[in-house]
Parts: C-alpha cells; structure tokens; sequence
C-alpha cells in the first residue's frame, strides 16, 4: 500500500526555510500542510528549527503582551471544557505509571542517563540514520513491516493483546550502517519484540 506522494520543489523550499521563512507560510504559499513541508525538509535532510528558535530575536511590543497577559487572567476552564478534555483522555495509561527504576524495569533502564548525559551523546547531531528514523518514507517501511508480520514478533510469536502490551521494533537484517540502500526494502525488514530485538543485537552488536 503506498500513499500518493506530494512532491515539492525542494531546492525553493530549503532555499527559502533556510533565509527564514517559516514552514507555515511555505505550506501556505505551496498550498500544503505544514506536515507535507516539515516533512520534505526533514527527508532532505535540512535541520528543523525549533520553536524557541524560530521565535528568537522576535520583540513582543508591550501593548501585545498586557493584551495576552488580560486576556488569561483569571481562567477558568468551564465544567464542559474540563468533562471533554477528561473524556478525551480516558483510557491513556501513561507510559511511565507503574514502573520504576528501581524495580529492575527495563523501559526505565535509562531513565537519567539518557540524551546528553549518555555515553555515546553525540552533541545532538542528527546523523544520517536519526534523520532517516524521522522519514515519512522510514515510518511507511515500518508500518508496512508490521502489518505483513501481523503485529507479531517473529522471533517469539509474542503480540500486543488488550491485557498485555508488547512493543515491536522493526529490524533491518542487514543494518543501515551496511547497506542504507536497503533500508526501504521490505525483505530487508522483520518485526521483532523489544527484547528479540535485543537479542539479536547482543548477537551481532554493531547491526541496527
Ligand atoms: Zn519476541
Ligand atoms: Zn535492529
């Protein structure tokens, strides 16, 4: 199953993101969603700015912060407000409720030596596979390996039920690092619970 893609000048549009433009007002001018735009730019490979980023430098004249500022003194979300943002939410488990750290959890394994403060912290570059991961066109291989594999880990036969959430990953047999031509191939791609997962990389730790 493939999606129709949209296809956009990208050479005009990283031109202009990169002088400044926002993604909004390109999705505008190109008469996109600003998904189609930030997910073109991502699959090329431009850096996103971030919204603190994006808002840097921009002055806030004081007249336009006592309006914001007036305009949320004293709110009160109304009872409706409330019931229906409850309503939405029903039924969210937050991933975290529960576990612990302590218990020997291995989702919580590395809970405060993540991100900067890990080991292999590369100063929050995006390399060629982290962009990858990000690609509309990655999440597609992954969705279309899930579904052929049925939700089911390969490996273990182990599948999410309504009493028992098992997370799958999908592997690429041959790593990207290897052959990143092949990481869109369907053959190249097998879906394998986290700890399968796991366990074939134990077997062969510098796969992906
Ligand atoms: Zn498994
Ligand atoms: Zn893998």
């Amino acid at each position: 199953m493939a999606y129709p893609k949209i296809t956009l000048p990208i050479r005009q549009l990283e031109a202009r993101y990169l002088s400044g433009e926002s993604v909004n007002s390109l999705a505008r001018s190109f008469g996109v969603s600003s998904y189609v735009v930030r997910t073109r730019l991502e699959e090329h490979g431009v850096r996103l700015r971030s919204l603190s980023e994006s808002l840097r430098g921009r002055v806030f004249s004081s007249e336009w912060k006592a309006k914001i500022s007036a305009g949320l003194r004293g709110r009160r979300l109304s009872a409706e407000s409330r019931a229906k943002i409850g309503a939405a939410n029903r039924g969210n488990i937050p991933w975290a409720r529960g576990r612990s750290k302590a218990s020997g959890d291995p989702m919580m394994a590395n809970i405060g030596c993540a991100g900067r403060k890990h080991w292999n912290w590369k100063g929050g570059v995006s390399d060629a596979k982290n962009r990858f991961r990000m690609s509309s066109a990655y999440l597609q291989w992954r969705r279309e390996i899930f579904i052929r594999d049925n939700w089911t880990c390969q490996d273990c036969n182990a599948r999410s039920t309504s009493g028992k959430r098992v997370w799958l990953n999908a592997h690429h047999l041959i790593s990207f690092a290897l052959r990143p031509d092949l990481a869109l191939e369907l053959s190249n791609g097998i879906t394998l619970c986290k700890m399968c997962h796991r366990r074939r990389h134990a077997a062969q730790p510098c796969n992906s």
